[in-house]
């Protein structure tokens, strides 16, 4: 059979994973070697210098092209290594129309790093067509979009943002950390790169840190190459192993903790001192329809969530859960929790936060593969002792 009449699962597990030749182990090794032998001064083999590429590695980015429906994937050392990456294929001059609703170290690369050299930035409400496409200059060169996104869980038409891209002249890049390409597969909607935080979903475990960069046209995945090759921020070889064990098991984790993330949804929705629920699942999320027509089979395992009352109330929420650990980070076997503005969101400046809807109370989960009844408890106690001002 060929790998694409198999099915995602399936892939996953044996897609780049091959037995190895010489030993017949199940596993590929782990290849740590930094330099590879040539068999003549000059002439090179498939891999020479581990930078430039490591049978490890390559096996993670065959896994990852296969998953993502593209022609090559490039694994980095972060996932904001992977962004970066993507953004140095523009030139001084250039401008990139951002999501607003989008990770707080993304924001702070491009508003802080990207622009000493020579790039401008728009931050825009990428759920709103009308707005992006005002938002399009003559000199716009890349669309970086993220869906869900973070941490309002606002859904983003990928589809309608590649016809405008293109229109202008620019690539559409997808930051897919919270979808996955288990519920999106954006290079199938039209995207030209799609980027992950391997170190959430992908990797799955919270034990390493890595990114990716997926892309379906030849062109574009040379010139990444030698981006990635001229500026070095690969992903180690043991991250990669860690990263391909992680594959193994990610559709059978994202189907359940996405599962269980509706569950908890609807229990906040239906408990009086919640104020707002921010979940693409829920009908009467903005985004409900095009979430239902973009991604398969669940809506992610993430939830944003307003108690009653202010930051304070919100911050002995987080610090009184005890299964929901208070940590940044998401997409691990174990939830997570952590508020936004004093959290992952620090990095905003306080008025670009307001303006975008993140609010002071704002709490976000990361729900994990714990049982629902346990994590539904502990939701249930900490929001009592919260709002009971304990
Ligand atoms: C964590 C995260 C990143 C950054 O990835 P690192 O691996 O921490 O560098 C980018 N985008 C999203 C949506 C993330 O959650």
């Amino acid at each position: 059979m060929k790998p694409n009449e198999l099915k995602f699962r399936t892939r996953a597990i044996h897609v780049g994973q091959e037995t190895d030749p010489a030993t017949g182990a199940v596993i590929p090794p782990v290849h740590l070697a930094s330099t590879f032998v040539q068999a003549k001064a000059g002439e090179w083999g498939r891999f020479d210098y581990t930078r430039s590429g490591n049978p490890t590695r390559a096996a993670l980015e065959a896994t990852l092209a296969n998953l993502e429906s593209g022609v090559g994937a490039l694994a980095f050392s972060s996932g904001l290594a992977a962004t970066h990456g993507a953004t140095m294929l523009l030139n001084s001059g250039d401008h990139i129309v951002a999501g607003a609703d989008i990770y707080g170290g993304t924001y702070r690369l491009l508003h802080k790093i990207c622009n000493r050299a020579g790039l401008t930035v728009s931050l825009t409400p990428t759920h709103d067509l009308a707005a992006l496409e005002r938002a399009m200059r003559p000199n716009t060169k890349l669309l970086w979009i993220e869906s869900p996104g973070n941490p309002l869980l606002s859904i983003t038409d990928i589809a309608g943002c590649a016809e405008i891209a293109h229109r202008h002249g620019a690539l559409l890049g997808v930051d897919s950390t919270f979808a996955t390409p288990v519920l999106t597969r954006p290079l199938e909607l039209g995207a030209d790169i799609v980027m992950h935080s391997a170190t959430k979903y992908l990797g799955g475990h919270s034990d390493l840190l890595g990114g990716a960069l997926v892309v379906r046209d030849r062109s574009l995945f040379d010139q990444l190459y030698f981006v990635q090759n001229a500026t070095g921020a690969v992903m180690a070889p043991w991250e990669c192993f860690l990263c391909s064990r992680g594959l193994k098991t990610l559709e059978l984790r994202v189907r359940e903790q996405s599962k269980t993330a509706a569950a908890l949804a609807g229990f906040l929705a239906g408990h009086k001192q919640v104020r707002q629920v921010y979940y693409p699942g829920l009908k009467d999320h903005a985004g409900h329809d095009i979430a239902r027509r973009q991604m398969s089979g669940g809506f992610g395992a993430m939830v944003s969530f307003e108690l009653e009352g202010d930051m304070q109330t919100a911050k002995r929420l987080v610090e009184r859960t005890r299964l929901f650990r208070l940590a940044v980070s998401l997409g691990a076997v174990e939830s997570l929790i952590e508020q936004p503005a004093l959290m992952s969101h620090a990095s905003y400046d306080a008025a670009d936060r307001q303006a975008h809807g993140i609010r002071d109370s704002l709490v976000r989960l990361s729900v994990g593969l714990e049982a629902v009844e346990d994590l539904q408890h502990d939701l249930e106690q900490a929001i009592d002792a919260a709002v009971g001002g304990e």
